[in-house]
């Protein structure tokens, strides 16, 4: 059984993400499809799909506290009434867009850990590591485990290179299988791929040893895209 998450960004309405989120629910049940589905709104549509009964809601992003004077932030007494129990920590975007530091990631990971939720934790390295080598990506990648708890029993983790994210440039089986398999002697987590998946490549990377599904932007934000995905791989 495969994980298969879909990361809205800060795409999609909430009437386009109530529509996508029946579409896609249905479509499961229909199709019997036992792939585990994690959907990643926006914070403004996190509200009334707790019941979408065949795949899970996550939160993409949300500050490491229960409420308080944290202006534009959400924090677990919003995630709380709507049911949210998963969160995405550490996506790249984040990290290089928000200016989110490992210290700022670490903290909001054992908030988040404490208060009993799935973590999907997102790692992966700038084009330029990648250019210096293996041992350099493994290094920087190890470097975004610093205050991570990898033995947290609802921890899914997610290899995301960053310069494969939304360019349309997928890493290779081989760039794959190698980040996977030391990420995997190192940690015994569910390991997602993230960066470019697409329909058509979406079977061939879910296949891959060490891979055990994927996390996907763009290519996920279309329901009929994202239904092709998910019938592309059922076990
Ligand atoms: C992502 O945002 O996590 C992602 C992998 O995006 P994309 O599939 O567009 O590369």
């Amino acid at each position: 059984m495969k994980i298969i998450a879909s990361n809205f960004k800060t795409n999609h309405t909430r009437k386009s993400t109530a529509s996508f989120i029946e579409e896609i629910n249905g479509f499961l049940e229909e199709n019997k499809i036992e792939n585990e589905v994690i959907v990643f709104p926006t914070a403004t549509s996190l509200d009334s799909f707790s019941t979408a009964s065949n795949l899970t809601i996550g939160a993409q992003n949300a500050y490491a506290v229960d409420k308080g004077s944290f202006t534009g932030e959400i924090g677990t007494e919003q995630l709380d009434e709507f049911g949210i129990k998963t969160i995405l920590i550490g996506h790249s975007e984040r990290r290089h867009i928000l200016g989110e530091s490992q210290e700022n990631i670490a903290k909001k990971y054992e908030f988040y850990k404490s208060k009993g939720y799935k973590i999907v934790y997102c790692i992966g390295e700038p084009l330029e590591v990648k250019q210096s080598g293996l041992e350099k990506t493994l290094e920087y990648i190890y470097e975004q485990f610093v205050g991570i708890d990898t033995n947290y029993e609802n921890l899914i983790l997610a290899y995301e290179p960053v310069w494969a994210i939304g360019t349309g440039v997928t890493a290779t089986t081989d760039d794959i299988i190698k980040v996977h398999s030391a990420i995997k002697e190192k940690i015994d987590k569910p390991l997602l791929y993230g960066g470019s998946v697409k329909v058509e490549n979406v079977k061939e990377i879910c296949s891959l040893d060490g891979v055990d599904g994927a996390l996907i932007g763009t290519a996920s934000w279309n329901a009929n895209d994202f239904k092709q995905i998910l019938e592309n791989t059922k076990e």
